[in-house]
């Protein structure tokens, strides 16, 4: 009796989900994401997580971090700026994580009043308390590892009771969180919520990189105002979804190559 546990989400609930933007838009009601990436050992995760958060649809992307430059050669139409995030400017959503080599934007970031996604890097240290008393939704994005370090336990064991474990890190962080992996589930912290499932994962996905872009793209869905849960399972759906369009011409996939990836391709039904 009572709610599943679980649910695949639908072509149709994402294309009733997806933001398109309205005849009256601007740039901020499509939604303003400021993204926290990069080092100078990783400056391709911030130029990737921008590209994801530009093409989720975001209306304008602020990039806060050191691989300015290296942005801005791919994506002029970034706004960079030099930190910290608290005095970067509006915005309606951050992501923060990806290659960054230490935590110092975190704890700015998770003060702000905006929903924020973390990724990578920036789950390392987090505090449960903090990310509890935030006064707007936290999504957590890790993989099986990530998770594995949250909980304080080892990846098989993550690997071995998936379920348990998303559910688990929602409850103790009061946010709600994606669990990357070949199929990945989001979880919310409220009680009986059934987790989603996501249905268009592909093995082509599993390839460096491709987890910096799903973070932008899912921050551009939080920035347009989708709920965390909603946010986190369009935008694995969207990410799956355009690497299999990707793939079809039989090529590897990347994050930057094979055409469609992982932008254009995601907002046409399957097999179209
Ligand atoms: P990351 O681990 O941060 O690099 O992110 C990897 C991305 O690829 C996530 O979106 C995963 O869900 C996805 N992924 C990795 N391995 C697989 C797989 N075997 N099947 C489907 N998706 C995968
Ligand atoms: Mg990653």
């Amino acid at each position: 009796p009572g709610a599943p546990e679980l649910q695949a989400l639908q072509h149709a609930d994402v294309a009733r989900l997806l933001p398109v933007p309205a005849a009256e838009s601007d740039k901020y009601r499509r939604g303003v994401v400021g993204v926290v990436a990069g080092s100078a050992r990783y400056p391709g995760a911030a130029v990737l997580a921008v590209a994801g958060a530009l093409r989720g649809g975001a209306g304008a992307v602020r990039y806060v971090g050191p691989a300015g430059d290296a942005v801005l050669a791919r994506y002029p139409e970034t706004l960079v700026h030099p930190g910290p995030p608290g005095r970067a400017g509006r915005v309606q959503a951050w992501v923060i994580g990806p290659g960054l080599a230490d935590t110092p934007g975190v704890a700015d970031v998770l003060a702000s009043d905006v929903p924020v996604l973390v990724d990578a890097d920036g789950l390392r240290l987090l505090d449960p308390a903090a990310v509890r008393a935030r006064p707007a939704p936290t999504l957590l994005t890790p993989h099986a590892g990530e998770a594995a370090a949250l909980l304080g336990t080892v990846r098989e064991d993550v690997e071995a009771r998936r379920l348990d474990a998303v559910r688990e890190l929602a409850g103790r962080y009061g946010a709600t969180v994606l669990l990357k992996g070949s199929t990945t589930l989001v979880a919310d912290p409220s009680p009986g919520v059934p987790v989603r499932v996501n249905p268009t994962g592909t093995p082509w996905l599993a390839t460096a990189g491709s987890g910096d872009v799903l973070s932008g793209l899912t921050g551009s869905l939080l920035a347009a105002g989708l709920t965390a849960r909603d946010a986190g399972s369009v935008g694995a759906y969207l990410h799956g979804l355009a690497a299999r369009r990707a793939a079809t011409g039989g090529a590897g996939v990347s994050p930057t190559g094979a055409g469609a990836y992982p932008y254009d391709g995601g907002r046409a039904a399957p097999g179209a």
